[in-house]
C-alpha cells in the first residue's frame, strides 16, 4: 500500500490522536498539556484561531463564502445563500427555544424575574453599544462622502 493513501494517513492520525488524549496531551501537537476540559494546548489553539481567521478573511477577499469556502457569497453578504439560510434556521429555533424556556433570546441566561425585555440586561447593553457605533459610523460616512 503506497504510503501516501489518505485511508491510511486518517486511521494513522486517528490513532495518534487517540493515544495522545490517553496520555492526558494536546491531540494537535502531543507536547504540552490541553486546555481543562478542552482536547487542545492553549498553542494549537490560538495556532487554530489564527488559520481561521485568516482563511475566513481569504475568502472574505476572494468573494466566497465564508462558511463552506465552495459557493461563492450571495452580493454584499460572507455567506453564501445557502449557508446564510441554514444559518438563519438555526438562529431562529434557537431563538424560539430560548422564548419558549423564558432565557434570554440573545445568550440563554436566565432573565430577571420581572423582566420586560426578551433579553438580560448584559446583553441589552452590547445592542445599545453596537446601535452606538452603528451611529457613529453612519456619521463619520455622512461626514464624509465617497465621491
Ligand atoms: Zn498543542
Ligand atoms: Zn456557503
Ligand atoms: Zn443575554
Amino acid at each position: 500500500m503506497p504510503s501516501n493513501d489518505p485511508e491510511k494517513k486518517y486511521r494513522y492520525d486517528m490513532e495518534r490522536r487517540q493515544k495522545r488524549r490517553l496520555l492526558g496531551l494536546c491531540i494537535c501537537c502531543g507536547a504540552h498539556k490541553p486546555i481543562k476540559g478542552r482536547a487542545y494546548c492553549a498553542n494549537c489553539r490560538d495556532t487554530q484561531l489564527y488559520c481561521k481567521a485568516v482563511r475566513r478573511e481569504r475568502r472574505k477577499a476572494a468573494g466566497i463564502c465564508t462558511v463552506c469556502g465552495s459557493r461563492p457569497a450571495a452580493p454584499g453578504k460572507i455567506r453564501c445563500e445557502e449557508c446564510s439560510r441554514k444559518n438563519n434556521q438555526l438562529t431562529r429555533s434557537l431563538i424560539e427555544r430560548r422564548r419558549a424556556a423564558g432565557v434570554c433570546t440573545g445568550c440563554g441566561r436566565k432573565l430577571p424575574a420581572d423582566s420586560l425585555y426578551k433579553y438580560c440586561p448584559i446583553c441589552r447593553e452590547k445592542q445599545r453599544q453596537y446601535r452606538r457605533r452603528y451611529r457613529e459610523q453612519q456619521r463619520e460616512r455622512e461626514a464624509r462622502p465617497d465621491d
